[in-house]
């Protein structure tokens, strides 16, 4: 219900301001691309790092499922995706709901979302009205639950910790590191080049003015909670239009999570290597395109990127219980994505700016 709720909220967002045509293909070519590339950056370093190589987490070997995934896959990237992009509609989007099929959920909530912009105002706004509060509501539930968050994890840890003593630390420490440097290197290296090159903007000038948003996102590890402050710091300090901040950010902080996408395939391919299985092109392609759409579905709360990984540990095989080891390091993690989710949100919202003719303050 949290995906669905948060994703038709997102993208129904758009049609109200009516600006679905220009504005939303420069958005969407956007999160794109930004996302993709941070993604990228994750797979590189996390083949180039292998911090799960040789770790020993406690995990049984060899997980069963992965020959059928391979399998059902196939050996081409071509037949990957079109066995991914088939299995993503859903014959019977209830049935998806049931089984916790989230790329289904996923697919048809942003079918729905699109949608529903496309009907008559009278038939439209109840249905926006609905699914907001039950978008607000979800929101209190998950945040209620979270509040148990620290029990279970101190459970956890010390599970682990007991089976396999604290080497479970160090193996995590260098999976860590790569996640950190991924993020610094897409945040710092990456988007302030797209920034400078494409837009013609001043990166740093322009996170100055995003910096009371920055701070916030990595407080409180929510997107969501952040995007009141991403809105006015974008518009009062960042100088872009409200036209523009009201469709790009809100749609942004449910839709596009950079950080969010990067760490999603660290993390898998981490799994993946302590499990001592070596990913083929074809599944590495598959980790690639679910991060894709796990960042889209992860709502925009902390821990939400957490449970998403199951989406890709599901397209290639790897046993669920693999999230429960990475749990131990999420926290500190999770404040430093959130930070990079918004901040690529802003410079989205900056760049859209530019190519609707405005110049933000950042401007060169
Ligand atoms: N906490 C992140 C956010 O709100 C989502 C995540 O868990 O990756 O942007």
């Amino acid at each position: 219900p949290l995906i669905l709720t948060s994703i038709i909220c997102g993208v129904s967002g758009l049609g109200a301001s009516g600006n679905m045509g220009s504005l939303g293909g420069k958005t969407f070519v956007y999160y794109t691309v930004s996302s993709l590339l941070a993604i990228l950056t994750g797979l590189v370093l996390v083949n180039l790092l292998q911090p799960g190589v040789g770790v020993d987490l406690g995990l049984e070997k060899e997980p069963e499922n992965l020959a059928s995934s391979i399998e059902r896959f196939g050996s081409s990237p071509w037949q990957a995706l079109i066995r991914l992009v088939t299995d993503m509609v859903p014959t019977n989007p209830i049935a998806s709901m049931a089984d916790g099929n989230m790329l289904q959920v996923i697919v048809f909530a942003l079918l729905f979302g699109v949608f529903i912009t496309r009907i008559p105002d009278d038939l439209r706004q109840p249905l926006e009205t609905f699914f907001q509060g039950a978008f607000a509501v979800m929101m209190r539930i998950t945040h209620f639950v979270l509040a148990f968050a620290p029990l279970g994890i101190f459970a956890l840890v010390a599970r682990t910790v007991a089976v396999t003593g604290l080497e479970v630390f160090s193996g995590l420490g260098l999976y860590f590191v790569t996640v950190l440097l991924g993020l610094l290197f897409h945040a710092g290296v990456a988007l302030p080049i797209v920034l400078s090159v494409v837009g013609r903007m001043r990166p740093v000038e322009h996170a100055q003015a995003m910096s009371p948003a920055l701070l916030t996102a990595f407080s409180t590890s929510s997107s969501s909670a952040t995007l009141p402050l991403t809105m006015d710091s974008l518009e009062r300090r960042g100088g872009v239009s409200n036209r523009v901040t009201s469709f790009v950010a809100p749609l942004g902080a449910t839709v596009n999570m950079d950080g969010t996408a990067l760490y999603e395939c660290v993390a898998a391919v981490f799994i993946a290597q302590a499990y001592g299985v070596e990913l083929s092109y074809v599944q590495q392609f598959l980790v690639v395109v679910t991060a894709l759409l796990a960042s889209i579905g992860a709502a925009g709360i902390p821990m939400a990127g957490l449970v998403m990984i199951s989406v890709i540990l599901t397209a290639v095989g790897l046993p669920l219980e693999g999230v429960g080891l990475i749990l131990a390091v999420d926290r500190v993690l999770d404040m430093c994505r959130t930070t990079v989710n918004v901040w690529s949100d802003s410079c989205g919202a900056a760049l859209v700016a530019r190519f609707e003719g405005e110049a933000p303050h950042a401007s060169r």
